[in-house]
């Protein structure tokens, strides 16, 4: 029997995670992707089409247990790519470096690759378009901080550099590459380059239109409150926000440092580094879009390239931000080459192993984490994954770590919204301190409880 899914069904299972996949060929059916109450975005429309369960959504949704996963992709792909890596996927080359031309290092979240080689694409002609993240121009108007968009130029693609940790999703882009003939490159996390690549699959026009994939190493996407979640703590209000840098680079400052900035509608500009945030903790996991929860591919590993951070000695301390790459397809492996020999990139090679460990923390959440989260699942559709359930591996420690993660997810969720609700921060504020201070006292038995959970053997 053919399976077939709804987005209801992926919804109410906690595996939406928002891409607009679903949406962006049922514009005319009145099918969206909108905010719900958690700040999350999810399909909406119609009963008629959100109930709906079809085999095209069981093949092309990124968390449907019914479509073909990353490395069956990969497979098919990257059939050249020598080396296969259980952490980076298939590749052909792995390295770490920066840009050494022009301020593309200096405008970028890490070393400036991502927006370097999609600017490369253009220059030479490869591409017409990139679908990549931006800043809204009105975020009021517009009712968000970032959306995805089509930029034709350099300066808008430079313009659209840095990270983002907020909701974005597709459905409108993938929309425009049907409009508009072109060659495409679009730049997305994991989930959404997987997204990509299973609508390539299903639909020639995209296959021949989106001709590069950009991959960026993903710890997980966080909902649009986190960036309230600043606003509040950094005492100014939500809706007056116009801007949000959440990383920005400073001299004598280590590049894990992140610093974030606010710019207001005012003229008012004010900062704070994430240390000093209750949930400025990225392993406690607040805000986490729940379907993170069940994603096994930290790499981008159906990317032509991917790109994360070098979380590791030097460069971690290195204030101007360092990237690791992994090249999957030859055609990017020998422009990235190419401009190595020409002295406009500063890359070295390196192996798996060493990408891996820039990851570490990421990879234990995504193997030993979602094993342990798959035995314990108990309701909704069943993901399908490259990990075996196993409830036994983590010790005592870790598996208290990955519940209370998963909780402080849950719970941040809720007490942000409930604190909205009655315009009272300090709400949320005071819980999200208590959770972060036991997610400590676990993970790094740090402060009073720390010690606590030390004595009692908790390791
Ligand atoms: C949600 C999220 C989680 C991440 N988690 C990790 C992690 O755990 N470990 C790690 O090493 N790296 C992670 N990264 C990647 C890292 O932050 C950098 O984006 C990456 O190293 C590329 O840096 P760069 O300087 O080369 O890119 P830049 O030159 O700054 O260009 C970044 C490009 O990505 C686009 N972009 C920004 N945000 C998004 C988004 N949300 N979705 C799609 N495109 C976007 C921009 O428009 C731009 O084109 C994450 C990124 C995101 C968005």
């Amino acid at each position: 029997m053919t399976a077939a899914l709804s987005p209801r069904e992926m919804v109410r299972s906690g595996l939406c995670i928002g891409c607009g996949g679903c949406a962006a060929h049922a514009a005319a059916r009145g099918a969206a992707m909108a905010f719900d109450g958690h700040g999350l975005l999810r399909p909406s429309g119609p009963g008629d089409w959100y109930r709906e369960r079809s085999p095209a959504l069981a093949r092309t949704c990124p968390f449907s247990p019914h479509a073909a996963n990353e490395d069956e992709l990969a497979a098919r792909l990257f059939t050249g790519a020598p080396q296969a890596d259980a952490a980076t996927g298939r590749y052909r080359a792995a390295y770490v470096g920066h840009v050494a031309e022009q301020d593309f290092r200096s405008r970028g979240s890490s070393g400036g690759l991502a927006s370097w080689l999609a600017v490369e694409l253009l220059r030479r002609g490869r591409i017409d378009a990139l679908a990549h993240v931006a800043a809204c121009d009105e975020p009021r108007r517009d009712g968000r901080l970032f959306r995805y968009r089509l930029s034709r130029s350099e300066g808008e693609i430079r313009a659209g550099a840095q990270s983002r940790y907020y909701p974005v999703e597709l459905s409108q882009v993938l929309a425009g590459i049907l409009a508009v003939p072109g060659r495409y490159a679009v730049v997305g996390i994991p989930c959404f380059v997987k997204a990509v690549q299973l609508l390539r699959r299903e639909h020639p026009l995209l296959r021949e239109r989106i001709r590069y994939t950009l991959g960026l190493f993903c710890g997980h996407m966080k909902s649009a409150r986190f960036a309230d979640s600043l606003a509040w703590q950094m005492g100014v209000a939500p809706d007056e926000v116009r801007a949000v840098a959440f990383r920005t680079k400073a001299p004598q400052r280590p590049a894990n440092w992140y610093r974030a900035r606010l710019a207001m509608g005012d003229g008012r500009v004010v900062e704070q580094d994430w240390w000093h945030l209750v949930d400025g903790d990225w392993g406690a996991g607040f805000f986490m879009d729940p379907a993170c929860n069940f994603c096994d591919d930290v790499m981008a590993e159906t990317a032509d390239v991917s790109f994360g951070d070098a979380w590791v000695e030097p460069y971690a301390s290195d204030w101007q931000g360092t990237n690791v790459v992994v090249a999957r397809s030859a055609e990017v492996a020998a422009l990235l080459e190419e401009a190595v020999a020409q002295g406009r990139l500063a890359l070295a090679p390196v192996d798996a192993a060493f990408v891996a460990r820039t990851q570490a923390a990421g990879l234990r959440q995504r193997r030993e984490g979602l094993a342990y989260r798959l035995a314990r699942r108990r309701a909704g559709i069943v993901p399908r994954k490259r990990v075996a359930p196993d409830a036994q591996r983590p010790n005592a420690r870790r598996r208290l770590i990955y519940r209370m993660r998963r909780s402080i997810s849950r719970w941040s969720h809720r007490m942000f919204r409930l604190a909205r609700r009655f315009g009272a921060p300090w709400l949320y504020l005071r819980w999200a301190r208590l959770a972060l201070a036991a997610y400590h006292a676990l993970a790094y038995h740090r402060g009073r409880w720390g010690r606590l959970v030390e004595r009692i053997g908790l390791r």
